[in-house]
């Protein structure tokens, strides 16, 4: 048997004693961290120098080196109202001084309460009316699944069994979540952990499916309105509506994924508002917390609810949980963003950046030859760039993935997908900030899309 050493707990490693120069930080990112869909040979690189961010301020965020950024997409799409907000520090701070964490299997917490309470009461009465906690966007969308799975085994319908996604759908990464997913690149080598899904382009494909007809449907998943990861690709208008419609003539489960859109992002607290319609089962993540700790809600029905309860014997308990399951700290800082949209106006402010946003990307759109299109719903906006002649670059050419780089050159801090530019701004920029960062686009498309 091969034994080891490991080193004593006792001995500390001295370089973090103190606070590291920028140099030292990256080295040490670069030794021993591996980051999310990043290429870590070319990250790792010596000539790659690791952006480290120490800080942030509203829109702003700091590196190591003193550089400041505007945060162009609020910080993988959580933030919302922006950086150190007082009232999201505060309300953290506060629970700090109670407790931190505490059990939700066996035990509840007055910020969890508090939280559920304030989130049902967004939604018309009589329609969700339960919330089921867990960590991120891939969880809630667990738990929505197992949750219509499990339903319908229990109420009178086990041969529902299958679930309906779209094409080029995004609904996170762990194995279940990333069943749902449509997107080649990310999902595709995954297929030997993923679930079969029933997966359609379009609600009329949705409408042939034999197994519509034979009542094997137990939910469709979809992003209301706009699907972020797909290069902010919009749903026709009416599109979710009519599904509704359609899974109520099918009795099946509308699961909407607003873990994006949820919040205001769209231009209304949720998106599914602006076709009036209600889920059976709503999944909210990023910007729950306001973009500041890891919590997601899984919101449903009386129906559903009800459908999971018996006495324990009868086994119809909900056998599904997480170690930090409603996390207090999380439900604190959830309520104090939600008192943010009551007290500062927040989604009458999103409206009018939101028009700016749509101004500035036409005045870049009219400019840039390097522009072909740009997408934009409420602050969500993607900016397609071409070569100047009006056709695609080749993918091995990373454009999309230079030009973000070069933005940061400009200030700006954001993603691209493909050859996408996305710009998600938070809630809280002026609007001079917005003309700053479609600016910083523009020159970086200038500098890097000369082909
Ligand atoms: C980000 C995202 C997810 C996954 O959320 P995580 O918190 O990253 O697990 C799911 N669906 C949509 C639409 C998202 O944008």
């Amino acid at each position: 048997m091969v034994t080891m050493d490991f080193p004593s707990c006792t001995v500390k490693n001295p370089r973090m004693a103190t606070e590291l120069d920028s140099r030292s930080l990256a080295q040490l990112d670069q030794q021993f961290c591996w980051h999310p869909f990043t290429a870590m040979q070319e990250w790792c690189d010596p000539e790659n120098e690791p952006v480290i961010l120490v800080r942030g301020e509203g829109a702003y965020l700091w590196d190591a080196n003193g550089r400041r950024y505007l945060d162009g997409n609020s910080s993988i799409w959580t933030n919302l109202h922006g950086h150190r907000h007082p009232k999201i520090d505060e309300a953290i701070r506060r629970q700090l001084e109670k407790v931190a964490h505490v059990s939700y299997l066996g035990t509840g917490n007055e910020p969890a309460s508090l939280l559920a309470a304030e989130l049902i009461g967004l939604f018309p009465e009589g329609t969700l009316a339960k919330v089921f906690y867990s960590d991120d966007g891939s969880t809630a969308i667990e738990v929505a699944l197992k949750m219509a799975l499990q339903f319908w085994q229990q109420n009178g319908s086990p041969e529902k069994d299958r679930f309906v996604a779209f094409g080029n759908a995004y609904h996170g990464d762990t194995a279940g979540a990333s069943s749902l997913g449509g997107v080649k690149e990310f999902h595709e080598r995954f297929g030997p952990v993923h679930f079969p899904v029933l997966r359609v382009e379009s609600l009329e494909e949705l409408l042939t499916l034999p197994e519509l007809k034979a009542g094997r449907v137990a939910g469709v998943v979809i992003e209301p309105l706009v699907q972020g990861v797909n290069r902010v690709r919009l749903w026709p208008e009416g599109m979710l509506s009519r599904l509704r419609e359609v899974c109520d003539e099918h009795g099946i489960l509308l699961i909407l994924d607003e873990i994006l859109t949820g919040f205001g992002r769209t231009g209304t607290m949720f998106a599914h508002e602006q076709e009036k319609v209600v889920p059976d089962l709503l999944c909210l993540a990023k910007g729950l917390t306001g973009g500041y700790l890891p919590l997601a809600a899984t919101l449903t029905t009386q129906r559903i609810f009800d459908g999971f309860l018996g006495t324990p014997q009868q086994m119809r308990t909900f056998f599904y949980g997480h170690s930090y399951t409603g996390n207090a700290l999380g439900c604190a800082a959830a309520l104090a963003n939600l008192s943010i949209f009551r007290e500062e106006d927040t989604l009458r402010r999103i409206r009018l950046l939101s028009e700016c946003l749509g101004k500035e990307l036409r005045g870049l759109a009219e400019r840039s030859p390097q522009v072909s299109e740009f997408r934009q719903l409420g602050l969500i906006a993607g900016v397609d760039v071409v070569r100047n002649d009006g056709i695609p670059f080749e993918w091995e050419e990373r454009i999309g993935f230079r030009v973000t780089g070069k933005a940061r050159e400009f200030g700006l801090l954001t993603r691209n997908i493909g050859d996408t530019i996305t710009l998600l701004p938070p809630f809280c920029s002026t609007e001079d900030q917005i003309r700053e960062m479609v600016g910083a686009v523009e020159k970086a498309v200038e500098a890097i899309c000369t082909g």
